[in-house]
Order: C-alpha cells, then sequence, then structure tokens
C-alpha cells in the first residue's frame, strides 16, 4: 500500500484504538523500513536489516512496532498486521500457535483485553 499522510494517520488511529482495548500503552510505531534503519540500533537489533521481509516487526522490549505498509497488499491485511503486533505487545510471553491466532481473531472482532501483569511476588514479611 501506499504510504499518505492520511493513511499514516489512519493506521496511528487503529493502534491508539487498539491499544486501548488490549490495555498497553500505545507503541512508538515505524511504518517504512527507511524509520527501522533510522531507529537507534540497540532497540532494533536482531530485526533491522531483515525487517522489510515481514508484514510486521514487535520490538517488545522497547514498546515499539514496524508495520510494513509498503509490503502490505490490501486493508484487510493491514488489519491483521496491526492486531498481530499489538497481540505480541499484549502477550509478551506467547509464541506463534493456535492461542496466539485465536487472540488475533478476539481482538480483530473488537475484543477487550485487562492488563497484563508478571506475577511477581510483592509482598515479603
Ligand atoms: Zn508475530
Amino acid at each position: 500500500m501506499n504510504l499518505d499522510p492520511d493513511l499514516r494517520l489512519k493506521i496511528l488511529e487503529k493502534i491508539g484504538v487498539y491499544s486501548s482495548r488490549f490495555s498497553i500503552p500505545e507503541p512508538l510505531t515505524l511504518l517504512t523500513t527507511k524509520e527501522v534503519l533510522d531507529a537507534p540500533k540497540e532497540t532494533t537489533e536482531g530485526r533491522r536489516t531483515s525487517a522489510y521481509k515481514y508484514y510486521g516487526v514487535s520490538y517488545i522490549q522497547h514498546n515499539m512496532i514496524f508495520i510494513n505498509v509498503r509490503k502490505i497488499p490490501d486493508e484487510k491485511t493491514l488489519e491483521n498486521t496491526i492486531v498481530h503486533e499489538l497481540i505480541h505487545m499484549r502477550f509478551p510471553y506467547l509464541a506463534h500457535g493456535k492461542r496466539f491466532n485465536k487472540l488475533v481473531r478476539q481482538g480483530l472482532k473488537g475484543k477487550s483485553f485487562s492488563p497484563y501483569r508478571t506475577r511477581k511476588k510483592v509482598h515479603s514479611t
């Protein structure tokens, strides 16, 4: 898809909506391979020069995602990619698979998720 200012705005709005439904902070969003290459190397480590191969990449540790708009063929794939990457942010422990795909489908249908909590013991006596 061609990334014009309208599409850029639309994507950022969608990310805002889904982020709030998924109870995650809005990630920093990169929309071109140039933005990936321009980002600090330590933030894109492991998926920097290879990012162009994918529809999307999530850099979970850095609360950052890349949506490869130019590679994405249509609206449906765009929506899927956005939700896929945001599900990674909300469920950072979850690998690709049946459960992951189910969450993506639910997310696409408008489901909300409560905030992610790590199970840390916080009390000591
Ligand atoms: Zn993925």
